[in-house]
């Protein structure tokens, strides 16, 4: 069957209320069928969660937070190459729609959007809360108040999204808001660029993790976020050692996401993400059933007009031929939207 260009904006405009392409059927206040206890309430449980935090406010003396390892003091007022404070800045809070299907069910992601970043691309499509730093600086009792909202309003999860630089306010607020009832997974949403030991401190606490994986190779990397050409190895390290706490992604018998990690991969122009190195990492490294997120959104932002490779939008061949490669390596469990836009281009190349 032809599709029209009609039908592929009704489908879209579902996609982005991500209700009816779901795959199971999703009812709002309908129970848990499964007992499920958020990874930090366990902590708590123990008494480890408070001795964690104090750990990790101890950083901000001396900022190694990632792998930029500034060692500034946040706490007197020194700023490091994220430009962050020592309290969380945060541009917005609200449900998310535009996330994976299994985060979004029928009430969205419980998003918050923290400021500033530790990678600071280029291309950022989020360059006036990444690089300008727009928000409001809170207290962790504000964000912890944010989380419990979230959480009233229905959201499936609490999704911090650029967490790194703001660690220990998150770990401080979620202790807090779990005094206050909070009970929803806690969702790691990040540039991948993170510290080995920094992730090992949040063993326990986050339940699932989305890490980018933006590039394979050390000179786009450098490139294109600021000098990061370690970038490639450390979120490598970074995403194996998600993938030994939380495992792949474990979904309730509503299909919201309970546990796990979520890798999101954005096709670029001219092969610059390194797509086919990726995939096959996953498959080889990680596990084929590890939930990934091929993206063709990509667009020119911020200074992205500045690099010719990366000036222009990507067409249908790249991103039928990253879905192509990812097919080839054998990954299993790919996100329903990229396989919905791989449906509409191929049949409108068969067409
Ligand atoms: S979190 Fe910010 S200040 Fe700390 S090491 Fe990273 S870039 Fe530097």
């Amino acid at each position: 069957m032809k599709l029209t260009r009609r039908d592929f904006l009704r489908d879209s405009f579902l996609l982005g209320s991500s209700v009816l392409l779901s795959p199971i059927p999703l009812h709002a206040g309908e129970k848990k069928e499964i007992q499920w206890i958020p990874a930090y309430e366990k902590l708590e449980a123990e008494s480890k969660l408070a001795q964690r935090i104090k750990q990790a406010y101890a950083l901000f003396e001396h900022c190694e937070l990632c792998p930029r390892k500034c060692g500034v003091n946040r706490r007197k007022g020194e700023k490091g190459f994220c430009r962050a404070p020592v309290k969380p800045v945060i541009f917005s809070y609200h449900p998310h729609f535009g996330e994976e299907i299994p985060l979004v069910g029928v009430k969205g992601s419980g998003t918050i959007f923290f400021s500033n970043c530790n990678l600071r691309c280029v291309f950022c499509q989020n360059w006036p809360i990444a690089h300008e730093g727009r928000g409001k600086e809170v207290q962790d009792e504000d964000l912890a108040d944010m989380m419990i909202h979230l959480q009233k309003i229905g959201c499936h999860n609490i999704n911090l999204v650029t967490p790194t630089h703001v660690m220990p306010n998150i770990l401080n607020a979620t202790r807090i808001a779990l005094k206050k009832g909070l009970h929803l997974p806690l969702m790691y949403n990040t540039s991948g660029y993170e510290r080995l030991e920094i992730l090992k401190m949040l063993e326990g606490i986050v339940d699932i993790y989305k890490p980018d994986m933006k590039y394979m190779d050390v000179e786009k990397a450098a490139k294109y976020s600021a000098g990061a050409s370690d970038y490639p190895e450390v979120t490598k390290k970074a995403i194996i050692e998600m993938h030994r706490q939380v495992g792949v992604l474990k979904l309730d018998h509503q299909g919201i996401a309970l546990r796990g990690v979520i890798i999101r991969h954005l096709v670029m122009p001219n092969r610059v993400a390194g797509t086919e190195k990726f995939v096959k990492w996953v498959a080889e490294v990680l596990s084929k059933s590890t939930y990934v997120n091929i993206m063709a959104q990509y667009r020119v932002e911020y200074r992205a007009y500045d690099y010719p490779e990366i000036a222009r939008g990507i067409t249908a061949q790249e991103f039928l031929e990253a879905m192509d490669w990812a097919e080839k390596y054998g990954l299993t469990n790919l996100d329903q939207q990229s396989l919905s836009l791989r449906n509409f281009y191929q049949h409108r190349r068969s067409s």
